[in-house]
């Protein structure tokens, strides 16, 4: 299991409140079966859909085998067509902190 976390973020334009282009595009996205799209591009589980609807800035939470399967997802799905991205490989607190405190420290 690794974790990715796929930062994205997009202008008021391109947004689908605004954009009735993107609307659909995201609609269609929502309607299909995107779990399948994404396991087809190496992507095992989306963990977490998140948005900021004002800011106009979303993080969803995957578990990847690749960086480089999620980049194709993302072009695939159209999701990078509207949004500018970032993916992130992501640790949860226990690895971070508790388990990074304790070997880097011994505490
Ligand atoms: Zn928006």
């Amino acid at each position: 299991m690794a974790l990715y976390g796929i930062y994205g973020h997009h202008t008021t334009e391109a947004c689908p409140w605004n954009n009735v282009q993107s609307a659909k595009l995201l609609k269609s996205l929502a309607e299909g079966d995107v779990e399948a799209t994404a396991k087809g591009h190496g992507i095992n589980k989306i963990l977490g859909q998140y948005h900021s609807a004002l800011e106009h800035t979303f993080l969803w939470v995957v578990d990847a085998d690749d960086p480089h399967g999620i980049q194709a997802f993302c072009v695939a799905t159209g999701v990078a067509s509207i949004n500018d991205l970032k993916i992130v490989p992501l640790i949860t607190f226990q690895e971070g902190v508790i388990d990074g405190i304790k070997k880097i420290h011994g505490l």
